[in-house]
């Protein structure tokens, strides 16, 4: 099934799975297994063991692939597996641009284990193409983009950043976590290979940890397929079973996650104990016409700072609401809020956090699927404990 002709509804239904056709089970069985009997030597069904490949990772893949509009997908043991299976196709004297508001553990993989390896990491704003163009050297290979960015929801253009990176043999990479393929496909804008934490929206229940990678270029899915099997940083059977289960309420729940951000993002917007608040639907937002463009709604992910920019208060505030859990992650069917500057971005250096905006008053949330209405009563009586 593509995208393109059917609805993004039914490719999140049926994508990736067919009937089994032992059982005709209409769901793919878990194949928890290692290895596959082979007939004669080397005479086997296409499965050989099970690093290599596997039925339930398979139909999973192929869902990956269907949804992000590619040809290939790839599911590894989590996003960070996927992001340094990417890391793997460069060589020292090789030279990235990548943004400057990167999720922490990406931000700190490319620092303390890919960077001493002798490939050089340029960071960069890149909600501005010019600021890639300015940094692009003939030792440029790859290019890494968040959009919406965790936390400060800066967006970036996917297609103004290919018109760069294409001609010049660049390859360019979207973590597309934030969006999900619903509401977003960065390999229609001109992004070359696709990764999420399948962690969050795809899972969409925080009970698995996972990463995925989708291309549509044969090569760089044959080279991606070679680290993926060198290396074996593997998705499982019963996490690739637990996800396909989660991608086919994906456009119901994302639709949720929208609805419900936009509601609570005007009522911060509204509160007199709030400053600036990040969400890309706003009109005033910087990226907002981007995002127009680009994406097909603005998600539920929300970033705010208490007017008074107190720890004291943003600590009280986020351990005293009832519904939204006190947790890092996101994505998931509950409501979650979370202190960046002391818990998913504390390993970011502390000078490039200020740089940011990621001060002591800032805080997250990933708002979930629940009554909006409770979402809010729970925000408030929050609010009011933390005298904000
Ligand atoms: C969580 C996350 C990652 C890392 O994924 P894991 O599944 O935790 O390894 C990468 N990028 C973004 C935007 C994330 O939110």
């Amino acid at each position: 099934m593509n995208p393109k002709s059917a609805g993004k509804g039914t490719t999140a239904v049926h994508a990736g799975v067919q009937p089994d056709p032992s059982t005709g089970a209409i769901m793919t069985p878990i194949f928890q297994t290692s290895t596959y009997v082979q007939e004669a030597v080397g005479v086997h069904k296409g499965w050989e063991y099970s690093r290599s490949h596997n039925p339930t990772r398979a139909a999973l893949e192929a869902a990956l692939a269907e949804l992000e509009g590619g040809t290939a997908g790839l599911a590894f043991a989590s996003g960070l597996a996927a992001i340094d299976t990417v890391m793997k196709t460069l060589r020292p004297g090789d030279q990235v641009i990548c943004g400057q508001d990167l999720y922490g553990g990406t931000a700190r993989l490319f620092r303390t284990n890919t960077a001493p390896l002798g490939i050089e990491f340029i960071f960069v704003d890149t909600q501005d193409a010019a600021n890639v163009e300015a940094a692009v050297t003939e030792k440029t290979k790859l290019v890494w983009l968040e959009t919406p960015t965790n936390p400060m929801m800066q967006i970036t253009d996917i297609a103004a950043v290919a018109a760069l990176t294409q001609p010049r043999g660049i390859r360019l990479a979207v973590d597309n976590t934030f969006a999900s393929p619903m509401l977003q496909r960065p390999l229609e804008h001109g992004a070359d290979i696709v990764m999420h934490s399948v962690t969050k929206y795809l899972g969409g229940h925080s009970d698995v940890v996972m990463g995925a990678l989708v291309t549509k270029d044969p090569a760089i899915d044959a080279e991606l397929r070679t680290i993926q099997n060198n290396c074996g940083a593997i998705a499982q059977p019963f996490d690739s079973f637990l996800v396909l289960r989660g991608l086919k309420t994906l456009h119901l729940r994302i639709e949720r996650h929208c609805a419900n951000g936009r509601r609570i993002a005007a009522w911060l917007k509204e509160h007199p104990g709030v400053g600036k608040v990040y969400w890309p639907g706003f009109p005033e937002h910087p990226g907002h016409d981007i995002a127009t463009r680009q994406m097909d709604d603005f998600g539920g992910m929300i970033a705010f700072e208490i007017a008074s920019n107190s720890l004291e208060q943003a600590k009280t505030l986020v351990a005293s609401t009832e519904l939204f859990a006190l947790a890092e992650s996101l994505g998931g069917v509950e409501s979650l809020i979370e202190h960046p500057a002391a818990m998913t971005h504390g390993s970011v250096p502390a000078e490039i956090r200020a740089q940011l905006g990621i001060n002591d008053g800032f805080i997250r949330l990933s708002v979930g699927v629940e009554d909006v209405e409770d979402l809010i009563a729970d925000l408030e009586q929050a609010f009011a404990k933390a005298g904000v």
